[in-house]
């Protein structure tokens, strides 16, 4: 069974392997099972204490580590507390091991200094991640070490230091077999690590982005960006950064020391980030959010929201490819038309600044009016009543509610027959990209904007914004799509 894994394994193309004996149903015969391994290997052996499955005696456990080391394992980790009783032989390599599985404690650099004095090859300081600056603490860590070390936290707040291990130092950094093998909280997957974030191609003058966000797993943008950086072979990754409300400005200020050159910015933090800089590309200040952090001259924060440029652009050129549209059609394409907004949040706040300010004749409904009206007081437009939506006259219909999202796909906001023929029908919602209300859309002769259209334009802004260069938009749609379609048969 070790050895069919470990082959399947470096046909993936896994270079190095642990060997986590203590997860194996039978007291293992080390020696056995090193016998023609086809990558070199990590032995290692938890007990409980340090969350692993052992079942044996503490004697046979250090006998299994010796007998690893006596067979000419590559790589044996051993804990601080047995490394002094486990002796150095032969060109085995020790990783003398910390583990903190509740916190990032405070004396990182005292048990580092403890673990030194076991003799390692490496030293190991795995932690837990209760905040985004947890990650810094630990990179720093490794980065002013002498012996090599891979420093990294566990959870979902410390992914971004196991895909930054390589670039402070770490010969190494862990990630699972697959995704329901995970060993440690917020483990990646090794094709994850490999083939989105490109793992074995950070370096230390990699240049470091990422989403600013609260829950950050599901997002997309990791995928969508990395994508573009390798595409256009640029020396960046691109991060999952959770970061809880109210945690934005101290975590951007300890990013610093990263350091991070731009930021994708999404719920919770959009409102927040006006807070942060005076620099505001467009009118962020009117619509009150911004989902992007970039440098601008002389390295300083400005902020943009992308989200408002994507959707506003793909409007306009929808409106402006319809073959009766004027000459102008560009400027004005807008202007006059009937749009009819569902929803009154985030993005339906930003959507509506930008049709007023082309022109547009805005109507606002939301299932709760007081946020509708708001927004309308301060557009001054006009208030529809959520359920008189359907007998409105637009040309325009954006919905920025998040009905028909993934998995409710069977859920519109509009119903088929208020549709009529002509009609442009804008669903900002990306996941699925086919929502019911754009097949009926479809179906009754309306033209259509997708939400991945939206996603995809403001991501390609972001890019542009972080790197002076056009996105490469194919490549980044090919793999919206089909990241979707996995998340969905997943
Ligand atoms: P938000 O601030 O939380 O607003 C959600 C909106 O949906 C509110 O107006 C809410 O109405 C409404 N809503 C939720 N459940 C509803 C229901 N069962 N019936 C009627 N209305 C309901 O979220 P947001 O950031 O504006 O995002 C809105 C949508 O935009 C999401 O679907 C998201 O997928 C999409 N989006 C797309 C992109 C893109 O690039 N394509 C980017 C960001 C967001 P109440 O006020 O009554 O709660």
């Amino acid at each position: 069974m070790v050895a069919a894994e470990h082959k399947a394994l470096a046909a993936r193309g896994a270079e190095l392997v642990e060997y986590r004996l203590d997860w194996l149903s039978h007291l293992p015969d080390i020696g056995r099972l090193l016998v023609d391994r086809p990558t070199p290997v990590v032995v290692t052996c938890r007990r409980a204490r340090d969350k692993g499955l052992w079942r044996w005696s503490e004697e046979q456990r250090l006998m299994v580590l010796r007998s690893a080391i006596v067979s000419g394992a590559e790589y044996v980790d051993l804990e601080e507390d047995i490394a002094g009783s486990i002796r150095r032989f032969g060109p085995t390599k020790r990783i003398v091991s910390h583990h903190d599985f509740d916190q990032t404690p405070d004396n990182l650099e005292e048990i580092h200094s403890r673990l030194l004095k076991h003799d390692p090859d490496v030293v190991k300081i795995v932690t837990m991640a209760n905040s985004p600056q947890d990650n810094v603490r630990v990179l720093q860590l490794a980065a002013g070490a002498k012996v090599p070390t891979i420093a990294f936290c566990m959870g979902e707040f410390g992914l971004p230091s196991r895909i930054l291990a390589g670039r402070y130092g770490a010969p190494f950094t862990y990630a699972t077999f697959s995704a329901d093998r995970a060993m440690a909280p917020g483990q990646l997957t090794f094709e994850e690590m490999r083939d989105q974030y490109h793992y074995d191609q950070i370096n230390a003058a990699t240049e470091v982005y990422g989403v600013i966000a609260d829950p950050v797993a599901h997002s997309m943008s990791p995928l969508i960006h990395n994508a573009a950086f390798a595409h256009e072979k640029l020396n960046k990754v691109y991060l999952p950064f959770r970061v809880p409300k109210d945690a934005l400005p101290q975590t951007i200020k300890a990013f610093d020391w990263l350091p991070v050159q731009g930021y994708s910015v999404t719920l919770p933090h959009k409102e927040d980030l006006l807070g942060l800089t005076e620099n505001y590309d467009g009118p962020i200040r009117e619509i009150g959010a911004a989902n992007t952090l970039y440098k601008g001259p002389g390295s300083a924060w400005r902020a943009a929201n992308t989200d408002y440029d994507a959707a506003l652009d793909s409007l306009v050129d929808e409106l402006a490819s319809d073959p009766s549209a004027g000459t102008d059609a560009q400027l004005s394409a807008l202007a006059g038309k009937k749009v009819l907004i569902l929803g009154a949040g985030g993005v339906a706040r930003a959507i509506a600044h930008g049709v007023v300010g082309h022109g547009g004749v805005l109507m606002v409904t939301n299932r709760t009016k007081a946020r509708a009206a708001e927004l309308v007081e301060q557009l001054g437009c006009l208030l529809i009543e959520w359920q008189n939506r359907g007998a409105v006259f637009a040309d325009v219909l954006i919905n920025c509610t998040s009905v028909g999202m993934h998995p409710k796909l069977d859920e519109t906001p509009f119903a088929e027959n208020w549709l009529r023929e002509g009609m442009v029908v804008f669903d900002t919602i990306y996941n699925p990209e086919r929502t019911l209300l754009i097949k009926q859309a479809r179906e009754r002769g309306c033209r259509t904007i997708t939400g991945v259209d939206m996603f995809v334009g403001q991501a390609a802004r972001q890019f542009k914004l972080f790197t002076g260069l056009a996105a490469p938009v194919d490549a980044m749609r090919e793999t919206l799509r089909r990241a979707i379609s996995a998340a969905r048969a997943g």
